[in-house]
Formats: C-alpha cells, sequence, structure tokens
C-alpha cells in the first residue's frame, strides 16, 4: 500500500476578521481535500500537547511518531542534518550564523549583510581543531552554518553564544550543567579561533574594500545532542520518503531513516515550486511505502499576517493535490502547528487532521477545515499518534498482547 503524508506547515488558524469571521481553510476553494474529507476520516490533533505551541522540529518528530519531549534536546542537529551532515548518536550540534563584529566584538550585523559566499569561508574553517573532539563545520543557505562537535563527554547545555541582538558584544558560551564547562570551553576555543582565520581571509578583505561587511565572526545557538532515533523501517516495517524544501524538516526526516529528495524550485516559501514537488513526490512513491511531502509557505505568509496569501497557497496546493491523488492508495493531510495570522507565531491550538483510504471508518465530515474536523470520526489525538493510525491502517500494525 502506497501513503502520501502531506504536512501543511502553520496551515491552520483562528477566525480571521477580513475573511468574514472565517479560516483561511474555510475561506478556500479546495475541491480536492473536501472529498478526501468526504471519503476518509477526520479529527483534530495536538501535535505535541494540549495548549502547547509547537515548534516545526518537534511537531514532525511527533509527526513522524517519536515523543518529542524523549528526543528532543534543541534545534542544531535537526538543522546539521538537514544540511546533509552525516551525525551520530550523542555528536554535539548548533546553528551558526555568520556575522560581523568590530575590534571589541560588538556585533554589528547578525548575518553579515547576508552574505551568499560563505562556503569559501567555511573551507578556511576546516583546519581548526580542538583537542579530544572531531570537529565538522558546513555553511548551509546564505549567512547560516552547523557546527558539529564529536567526542565522549560532551553536552548540549550550553548557553547561546549568539546575543540575537545587534550593538552588544558576541557572548561567551556558558555551562548550564557542571558536565557542560568543558564543551562550553571548546566552543569558545573554536569562536576564537574561527574569529581569526575570517579576519584574515581573502574574502573578507575584498568585502571590506567593496565596503561590504566582513563576515569576521560565527554566533552559535540552539545546542543539542543528536538523539537516537530508530529508523522508521525498523520501528513500523515503512520504507518512508521525504520531499520538502526547509532544512529543518529535512534534518528530522533524515535522522529518522527517511530518504531525503533533493528538489530543485522547491524554496520553501510562497512560490515554492509545487510541480517540481509533486513530480518528486510521484518518483518517491515508486520505491517507498510512505512518502511524506511538506509545504512550507502557509507558515510564512502568517508570519507576514497576510490571509490572502494563505488563501491562495491553500488553493494551489490543493490543485497540486489533485495530481497526486491517483498514485496513493492511502492519503493523510496534517497540519504542524496553527500560526493565527492574527498572532503571526505559532500557537498551542489544535490542527485539522484527516485519512482517506481503504477500511477508514468514514464520518459525517464534508469539509477540511479546522472546524468541520472537530466533528469528525478520529477524535482528537496527540501528533506521535499519527503515524501509527496511519501504519495500522497499512496493515502493518503490531499486536500489543496475546
Ligand atoms: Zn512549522
Amino acid at each position: 500500500m502506497k501513503v502520501l503524508l502531506l504536512i501543511c506547515d502553520g496551515m491552520a488558524d483562528r477566525p480571521v476578521a477580513e475573511l468574514g469571521g472565517r479560516t483561511p481553510l474555510e475561506a478556500a476553494e479546495k475541491p480536492n481535500m473536501d472529498e478526501l474529507a468526504r471519503r476518509g476520516v477526520c479529527g483534530l490533533m495536538d501535535t505535541i500537547a494540549p495548549g502547547v505551541p509547537p515548534g516545526s522540529d518537534t511537531a514532525h518528530l511527533a509527526l513522524l511518531g517519536y515523543d518529542p519531549y524523549e528526543v528532543y534536546t534543541g534545534r542544531g542537529p535537526f538543522e546539521a542534518a538537514g544540511a546533509g551532515i552525516e551525525l551520530k548518536p550523542g555528536d554535539i550540534a548548533l546553528r551558526a550564523n555568520f556575522a560581523t563584529v568590530d575590534e571589541d566584538l560588538v556585533v554589528r550585523d547578525r548575518r553579515a549583510g547576508r552574505i551568499q559566499e560563505a562556503d569559501r569561508l567555511a573551507e578556511a574553517l576546516r583546519g581548526i581543531k580542538l583537542r579530544g573532539v572531531q570537529v565538522i563545520f558546513k555553511s548551509t543557505v546564505g549567512h547560516r552554518g552547523a557546527l558539529v562537535l564529536r567526542g565522549k563527554g560532551l553536552s548540549h547545555e550550553v548557553t547561546d553564544s549568539d546575543p540575537h541582538q545587534v550593538g552588544v558584544r558576541a557572548m561567551q558560551v556558558k555551562p548550564l550543567s557542571r558536565g557542560a564547562a568543558r564543551t562550553a570551553r571548546l566552543l569558545n576555543e573554536f569562536s576564537r579561533k574561527a574569529h581569526e582565520v575570517l579576519e584574515a581571509h581573502p574574502l573578507n578583505e575584498e568585502r571590506r574594500r567593496r565596503g561590504l561587511p566582513p563576515a569576521n565572526y560565527l554566533l552559535f545557538r540552539g545546542a543539542g545532542m543528536v538523539p537516537e532515533l530508530q529508523p522508521m523501517d525498523q520501528r513500523f516495517g515503512v520504507k518512508g520518503a521525504c520531499v520538502a524544501a526547509a532544512a529543518l524538516v529535512k534534518g528530522v526526516c533524515r535522522l529518522a531513516g527517511m530518504e531525503v529528495l533533493d528538489v530543485p524550485g522547491a524554496t520553501g516559501g510562497l512560490n515554492t515550486d509545487l510541480d517540481a514537488k509533486r513530480d518528486a513526490t510521484l518518483r518517491a512513491l515508486e520505491r517507498n511505502d510512505l512518502v511524506l511531502l511538506h509545504v512550507k509557505g502557509f507558515d510564512e505568509a502568517s508570519h507576514d499576517g497576510n490571509a490572502s496569501a494563505k488563501v491562495q497557497l491553500i488553493e494551489r496546493v490543493d490543485r497540486t493535490l489533485g495530481e497526486l491523488l491517483e498514485a496513493a492508495d492511502l492519503i493523510a493531510i496534517a497540519v504542524d502547528h496553527t500560526t493565527p495570522v492574527s498572532v503571526r507565531e505559532h500557537t498551542g491550538d489544535p490542527v485539522p487532521v484527516l485519512i482517506a483510504g481503504p477500511g477508514v471508518r468514514t464520518d459525517d465530515v464534508r469539509r477540511f477545515d479546522e472546524r468541520s474536523c472537530a466533528r469528525g470520526g478520529l477524535g482528537r489525538i496527540r501528533g506521535k499518534d499519527l503515524l501509527p493510525i496511519i501504519v495500522d491502517l497499512m496493515g502493518k500494525g503490531r499486536k500489543f498482547g496475546a
């Protein structure tokens, strides 16, 4: 049985005044989602727990069947995995920004003028050695990068060096527990050595000459320990793949043992190439049991407070969904969290969820939206329940007891 799991990032909302008190899902023309709601079973889902605003990383861990409270310590590992760094359980990973500091280490630009050539700088950082640990640094998108420390006795319980504002000094990494003192020291040593290398790098000399802010410092945040996640095929007997643009989602899927497809043209933004994602999904469905298709733009529209952009993307995604209906036996639509355009941030409201396919006990829900799904036959589930329910409908559920 082939399964398509469509995850619409931040698509759920609250009633919006400019939409006449409807949510974007209620206002959008989306015949395919509504047809699936009629054919399937719907419900509401607390991705993490009732009233807890989920991060996209913890939400996706839950949607892949893990308990985020057990496996999540910080965002770093998922960004690093999404950037293609091969990680091992126990590694410490952090997110990094190339930034501009002055001679007193006061941050002048947290993104070094949104530098685009950071991979040349990352190359030079590869020579930095730290005693007793292996160091991996990779630049990712634009001014961003990821740092991984591998070795014995490391801890993720350290503070950010990123002050998250300009005009103040870059901070020292501090340990948050006794066992983290060495990790904090190593990170500060790396920062110091990186600053020396970057300060003298020809690319930065060139940038200074052209009046551009030099990328002469690395700011770290989001330290986390790479968790030991039982891969999806071992845990559920399901071979899975992921079609996504967002590094964070790719990272979660990669650590869950899924195949992660590269989709040129898929940006994670509002204008993402949905045709490219559709084609990648069709290819992935040929050789996998389950394909997770992630669309990020809803969240971006919500952070901008743009309700009509959200409605338009729902309608575009619905057309793409229509082109995928024939390729999967079972289709599930989930949302990772609510991002109301009125709030512009993730909130703890439950999200709508649906499963359509052979054997599902249909209910009376005829439309896929927040209010309609509240009357659905799935009732109210947790995010980590969704995959086991899908796996059981695939005929692969494992009996508990005799
Ligand atoms: Zn999200």
